[in-house]
């Protein structure tokens, strides 16, 4: 079946940039776009009328958690994360808090934080998400049949998911002293890492292809040397791309070099691991002072030449008092970027608004961090990150991957230039429809692949539960 949208105004990819074309149509039949551009009138079996609408592209969601962010809630924000110097070291949030939620978060609980997370993903016009599951934190058994129920709710939700669960060598949380401890999980890491590669090689293009799977080790100062160059072979093996927890802390910076005797990126470079299917989540901390102009030469020019590319996931790190310094130096120095929302809310136009801005004000300049470019970032930076140069764009042979954003409210009037209204404006309460693969999943702003009522109810009971296991 073939469907037009037209009327609105269309993204679309031009092969180098997106760009606005003003009344213009998007043709698609079946999962993927015919044409995208000026209208030329051509007739379809089906009519979308886009009047007041942008017709924007799928915004890829590279890295993020369904499954214990509904618990968080309350617990991880605005809490001591600085050192003495003054300095955000996420320690609360990651090596106290996260760890005991997670610990407190039964199955039945996670798997209905997941319902709640891809309703509201696919509301506010995420059509593809990375999703990594976390693994077995302290008293967990790294049960993989989680992953794979999560793995269910996000093929049964029509949207486009990454699944990667995680595996390392050992588990880390806080001690009395006020630092972190390291405890190894000897044979049980070799287990778990068997079982995610299982799933990965079974779960692959599963749901009409929607569903891949992705390796997923980590945070870096959690693996061996060996687990790392394992998961690049296994990768190449499967050709499935991988992320890795990385550039998130100063401790666990000043970790890697202590255990490792190199820095994270040589850690990754030595392993094997770069490369333009390796995506560094956070990437934040990836010198001794956090400057990203601190790297050395011959590590900032790895990570270019191999097309390694950075998820910067904003707001988690804003709320923490933390900022990637920054994605204008990334960018000068020819790296790869992407965009993720790590945790909620799960709204990429957040996130968009988030990496433009506190970009500005780190570089103290409103000439960086364009909105075109953070557009970019949020639709083919994750894409080309994915190996997927038929998301992220409006073009045709691309998948039709296809959101409408509401441009006729007070709001958004006039708009003049849509990258700047999608950036600085817009929120995902904006986006009114969602299709996924030439599937409708969002119309008039509700999801029709997800009892949303019944989700939202589960993960209250289920918040019940996790605040009574919950030792903070
Ligand atoms: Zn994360």
């Amino acid at each position: 079946m073939r469907t037009v949208i037209r009327n609105g105004t269309v993204i679309a990819w031009s092969g180098e940039r997106h760009r606005a074309v003003e009344n213009g149509a998007v043709v698609f039949e079946n999962d993927r776009i015919v044409s995208a551009g000026p209208d030329d009138g051509a007739a379809a079996d089906r009519e979308i009328d886009a009047t007041g609408r942008l017709v924007i592209p799928g915004l890829v969601n590279s890295h993020l958690h369904v499954t214990d962010t509904p618990y968080t809630k309350g617990y991880l924000e605005e809490i001591g994360s600085s050192s003495t110097d003054g300095a955000p070291t996420n320690f609360f949030a990651l090596y106290k808090a996260l760890p005991r939620v997670r610990a407190a978060t039964d199955a039945e609980a996670q798997v209905a934080a997941a319902e709640c997370a891809f309703a509201e993903l696919a509301l506010t016009g995420s059509t593809t998400v990375v999703e990594l599951g976390y693994d077995f934190e302290i008293g967990g058994d790294g049960d993989i049949s989680i992953t794979e129920r999560v793995a269910d709710v996000a093929g049964r939700s029509g949207l486009r998911c990454y699944s990667g669960p995680r595996y390392r060598s050992r588990y880390y949380g806080d001690n009395e002293k006020g630092g972190v401890f390291y405890r190894e999980y000897g044979a049980r890491a070799q287990k778990r890492f068997e079982d995610c590669v299982a799933f990965c090689r079974t779960w692959n293009g599963r749901y009409d292809d929607r569903l891949r799977t992705m390796l997923a080790p980590g945070q870096i100062d959690t693996c061996d040397a060996q687990l790392l160059k394992d998961t690049r072979r296994y990768a190449d093996e499967l050709g499935i791309p991988i992320q890795l927890h990385a550039g998130q802390s100063p401790n666990e910076y000043a970790r890697v070099r202590e255990t490792e005797n190199r820095t994270t990126v040589e850690l990754m470079m030595d392993t094997s691991l770069l490369g333009p299917d390796f995506i560094v989540g956070h990437g934040q901390i990836m010198s001794g002072d956090g400057d990203v102009m601190s790297m050395g030469r011959h590590e900032a020019a790895a990570l270019r030449d191999s097309q390694t590319t950075i998820c910067h996931l904003p707001w988690v790190k804003a709320r923490r008092g933390g900022v990637i310094d920054s994605i204008h130096k990334y960018r000068e120095l020819g790296i790869r970027q992407c965009l993720g929302t790590d945790t909620y809310p799960f709204d990429m136009f957040n996130d968009m608004r988030m990496a433009s801005v506190v970009c500005k004000i780190v570089e103290k300049t409103a000439e960086v961090a364009s909105s075109d470019d953070v557009f970019h970032m949020a639709t083919v930076g994750g894409a080309d990150a994915l190996g997927r140069p038929d998301l992220g764009r409006l073009a045709p042979g691309c998948k039709a991957d296809i959101v409408l954003v509401r441009t006729d409210t007070p709001k958004a009037t006039p708009v003049y230039d849509p990258f700047k209204f999608l950036v600085l404006a817009a929120t995902g309460g904006d986006v009114d429809r969602v299709i996924v693969d030439g599937r409708k999943i969002v119309r008039d702003g509700e999801v029709l692949t997800i009892d949303v009522p019944a989700a939202v109810r589960q993960v209250n009971e289920a918040s019940e539960r996790v605040r009574a296991a919950l030792d903070l």
